[in-house]
């Protein structure tokens, strides 16, 4: 959908002139997919700053910023402790290959917060933990397939970029050429919100699953919630069969509330991943879980997993003081402000008798442009996302930032005050006006 004409009269010329040096350098202009607006078409907007619930763009407009780094800024932008953290471990030295207090600080907060994790390997980025969680259960268990579910994103990983959601939902593409059908062998997909199909596959493959990895509450099809009892069913079935359990927290954890999607449903796993929310900003994430599980880990055990960066001092002094902030009362705010913005989308969109559909994980949601329940990949499928294109325009020429994709979850900060409520709702009844007078040619 590249060369998508605007159907609002604004410009972007000093991003689209970044964006046309970036695209001679940098494959598709970005360093990162959807980030690209591929799915809605124009000219991404190059951000320079960012305080509180605003970004501004390289053309000096504001927006309040409804995607929050895709997770991570729960803070707002530019939150004063946390720059304050940031700025003081900077000056202390920025990186020393040796251990240091800040990463076993940060490993004890995560501890603390989440029973199931009784021990925690801190990694760079989200993809690194579930990758790493992944060869974890395959060294543990000594078996080699891995179960994941259509629509879960888990990071770029090889084995698990099968019907993978996320910028791969909103491409459309079915696969990726360069993982080998050898890294992707082991992978059995099957359909989100299934328990039926987890158990079929287990007898078709007795002792032979590693593991089950889930998103404990998808974000990355759109929000996706697991019906009641499947995440229940699906450590039921890998008990039953002496494979792991895991959960990918790296959206939902420390977002969803202060344990995550496992204090909203309490299902425990016997391995978990993290990243966004606890980086505070920055690349850091990490996996954990069983202590004896963790033990099969280098240096205590036989499966290797290192990292240059891991556990660096700038990151985890980030993460730390953002989690240090995240106590009850921050994630009320965030809930209500979720709520309140959830309710107005609502509003504008029944306004205009626009077929849509909210779902949620907690603070997490998203708009599907369908009437129906959607409970997996396919049903996100089936959406009319061509509204999205004329909503998401409309709603970033009057200051808005959403994430450039109907298949994403929208993200909120305890920075968004009544300002930026106030703004977001002036801007929806034209962007719902818009979605329902979008047609599938007039967003081809
Ligand atoms: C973002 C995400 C990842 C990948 O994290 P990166 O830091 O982008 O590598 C993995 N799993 C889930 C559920 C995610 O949302």
């Amino acid at each position: 959908m590249a060369g998508v004409s605007y159907p609002y009269p604004y410009e972007a010329p000093v991003s689209q002139n970044l964006f046309t040096r970036a695209s001679l350098v940098t494959p598709g202009g970005v360093n990162s997919p959807v980030r690209a607006f591929r799915a809605v078409g124009g000219t991404p907007r190059f951000m320079v700053s960012g305080t509180g619930p605003y970004l501004t763009d390289a053309d000096g407009r504001e927006y309040v910023d409804l995607v929050c780094s895709w997770g991570p800024m729960i803070l707002g932008h530019s939150h004063p402790a946390v720059t304050e953290a940031v700025m003081a471990a900077v000056a202390r030295g920025t990186s020393f290959g040796t251990p240091g207090e800040g990463e076993v600080a940060l490993a004890e907060e995560i501890v603390a917060r989440i029973e199931p994790v009784e021990q925690v390997r801190l990694v760079s980025s989200g993809t690194e933990a579930t990758m790493s969680a992944i060869r974890l259960a395959r060294g543990f268990t000594g078996r080699a397939k891995v179960v994941k579910f259509a629509g879960c994103y888990h990071g770029h990983v090889d084995a698990l970029l099968a019907a993978a959601g996320s910028g791969l939902a909103t491409f459309a593409l079915p696969d990726t050429p360069g993982v080998t059908g050898a890294q992707a062998g082991d992978t059995i997909v099957l359909p989100y919100n299934d328990l039926e199909a987890v158990r079929a596959a287990f007898a078709a493959h007795p002792g032979e699953i590693a593991c089950v990895i889930t998103e404990a509450a998808p974000g990355n099809m759109g929000v996706v919630t697991p019906a009641p009892g499947f995440n229940q069913g699906l450590a039921d079935v890998c008990r039953e069969n002496g494979a792991l359990y895991i959960s990918d927290e790296v959206m939902t954890g420390f977002r969803t509330s202060r344990a995550g999607w496992y204090g909203v449903d309490g299902v425990k796993p016997d391995l978990m991943t993290f990243g966004k929310v606890m980086g505070g900003g920055f690349p850091a994430a990490a996996f954990g879980g069983r202590a004896d599980v963790m033990g099969h880990l280098a240096p205590a055990g036989p499966v290797y997993q290192a990292g240059t960066l891991s556990g660096n001092p700038v990151a985890t002094a980030a993460g730390l003081a953002q989690l240090r902030l995240l106590d009850e009362a921050a994630y009320d705010k965030v809930d209500a402000v979720s709520e309140q913005i959830q309710g107005l989308v609502t509003e504008a969109l029944t306004k205009e008798g626009v077929a849509h559909r909210l779902q949620t994980a907690s603070n997490m949601f998203s708009v599907f442009f369908t009437e129906d329940e959607v409970r997996n990949y396919d049903d996100a499928k089936k959406q009319e996302s061509f509204r999205f294109n004329g909503f998401f325009h409309s709603m970033l020429a009057q200051g808005v930032y959403l994430p450039p994709s109907a298949f994403e979850s929208w993200f909120v900060s305890t920075a968004h005050d009544e300002q930026a409520v106030e703004r977001i709702a002036a801007a929806l009844p034209a962007a719902a006006r818009a979605a329902a007078e979008a047609t599938q040619e007039s967003a081809a």
